[in-house]
């Protein structure tokens, strides 16, 4: 192994795996472009490593007797910790998934959470629960996962929070690039690298100009903007991390509350009854 490259290990807790077949679909760079162009050498992964289960054994051990550096620890899926608490629903080699990711946390340079699950718990995490999954470092969005609030690993971060289910394929790769080539990320209150989550889908949408002629479509397989009634969903979720001073955010929701009052059925109804009527 060259000495100057950062090994990165992926492990999975409680996934479906799917943010490594998002991984296959990263372009820029592609995972195969991250290892070739970015010094950075893959210890394992799941799906894309050859070696067996017995290597990852032996290399986790290595990891935490301190033989082999460990600079960036991937972990993909919720963290579960149940029956009480001893995580025992989710074992590698007799040893609780959970207590092996403290292990090596403890032990890595960066630690990323690929995915919802990893990050906050995701989908496994809803009520009721009954596996007691949480995030790495949070549940849903407070602090309460694995790690305590204030753990932090080698180079002084939290969890680094790649949100998503799955994450976005090019912001896990472009994340691992920014951090094999020395760049600071700056977080935002979730722990998400500001560079990704800072504006909404919708702005850097290719429909958006439909949005701004009022061209707003209610089925799919149109042409115009999907905002108000197909996609909000999948649009809103990233309005908290724009950083603003508490007024900003007052007079940013009373704007969404008109935007979208302009929109309600009773208002267009009374705009037209008002017509019919002048
Ligand atoms: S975040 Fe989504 S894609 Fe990733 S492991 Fe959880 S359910 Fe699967």
């Amino acid at each position: 192994m060259a000495k100057d490259k950062m090994t990165l290990l992926w492990f999975q807790t409680g996934s479906c795996g799917g943010d490594t077949m998002a991984l296959l679909s990263a372009d820029r760079p592609s995972f195969s472009d991250l290892l070739n162009d970015y010094p950075i050498e893959l210890l394992w992964q799941p799906s894309l490593s050859i070696e067996s289960a017995n290597n990852l054994h032996e290399m986790m051990n290595q990891i935490i007797e301190g033989s082999l550096k460990l600079d960036i620890l991937c972990i993909e899926g919720s963290i579960i910790t149940a029956p009480n608490g001893t995580g025992m629903f989710d074992v590698f080699r007799q040893t609780a998934k959970k207590d092996w990711v403290l292990k090596l946390a403890d032990k890595a340079r960066y630690v990323v959470a690929m995915g919802t699950c990893s990050a906050f718990g995701g989908v496994h995490a809803a009520p009721p629960n009954p596996s007691d999954c949480v995030g790495l470092q949070m549940d849903k969005e407070q602090s309460g996962g694995l790690l305590a609030p204030e753990w932090r690993s080698g180079a002084g971060y939290p969890v680094i929070n790649l949100a998503g289910c799955p994450v976005h394929p090019n912001t896990m790769t472009k994340t691992l690039a920014m951090i094999a080539s020395g760049i600071i990320l700056q977080l935002d209150d979730l722990n998400r690298p500001r560079e990704f989550f800072s504006s909404l889908v919708h702005q850097g949408c290719t429909r958006n100009e439909y949005h701004e002629y009022d061209v707003e479509e209610s089925e799919f397989g149109t042409n115009g903007c999907m905002f108000f009634n197909l996609a909000a969903k999948g649009l809103l979720p990233k309005r908290r991390v724009i950083p603003t001073s508490g007024t900003d955010e007052v007079a940013k929701r009373v704007l969404a509350f008109l935007v979208l009052a302009a929109r309600h059925p009773v208002f267009l109804k009374t705009k037209a009854c008002l017509k019919l009527k002048s």
